[in-house]
């Protein structure tokens, strides 16, 4: 990856004033709250974010957060590689009764809250965004885990262990007649 580091200060509101964009890479380690859910903090994500407005001129921010991570598969409990593509698309709203009122109207829209003063906390977005993307059990695909796998080989054995009841029958008859 050949893109910036991510910035230590983002003025969200200047970025929508000059439409701005920013392109960088951000580190699992600097994502405190999604790393939680994470086996390790090795890689980094791909933010490509775009600081617009809608065609009513609010503000818009749009893009994708692209990263590859290890979790715990919750079948086996190993380490599973997840790969992760959010696509955002959020509306920049002044307040939560704004963001209410407008998925009163359509449901579909995702927005969140922006103090007008202080600015957005983009990093919490990126966090947010990227938790949404978690599968909410991971598991290996079968033919991957070890406890599907382990639970293949356990009944394989039982089934071998059974006795053959032919065989008992067998032993049954060299015992001899109980007459
Ligand atoms: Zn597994």
């Amino acid at each position: 990856m050949s893109s910036d580091p991510f910035p230590e200060h983002l003025d969200a509101l200047k970025l929508f004033a000059r439409n701005g964009s920013v392109t960088a890479t951000l580190p699992l380690s600097k994502l405190h709250r999604f790393a939680a859910s994470l086996l390790d903090t090795e890689g980094a994500v791909a933010v490509d974010l775009h600081f617009g407005h809608d065609e009513e001129q609010r503000p818009r921010l749009s893009g994708s957060l692209h990263t590859e991570v290890r979790v715990n598969c919750q079948r086996c409990m190993e380490a599973l590689p997840l790969k992760l593509d959010c696509e955002l698309a959020l509306l920049v709203l002044e307040s939560e009764a704004a963001v209410k009122a407008l998925q009163g109207e359509d449901a579909a829209l995702d927005a969140l809250v922006m103090d007008p003063e202080q600015g957005l906390d983009v990093l919490a977005v990126i966090e947010d965004e990227l938790l949404l993307s978690l599968p909410l059990v991971p598991l290996h695909a079968a033919a991957d885990c070890s406890a599907v796998l382990n639970a293949y080989q356990r009944e394989h054995a039982v089934q071998e262990s059974v006795v053959h009841p032919f065989a008992v029958l067998a032993t049954l008859k060299r015992t001899g007649d109980p007459r």
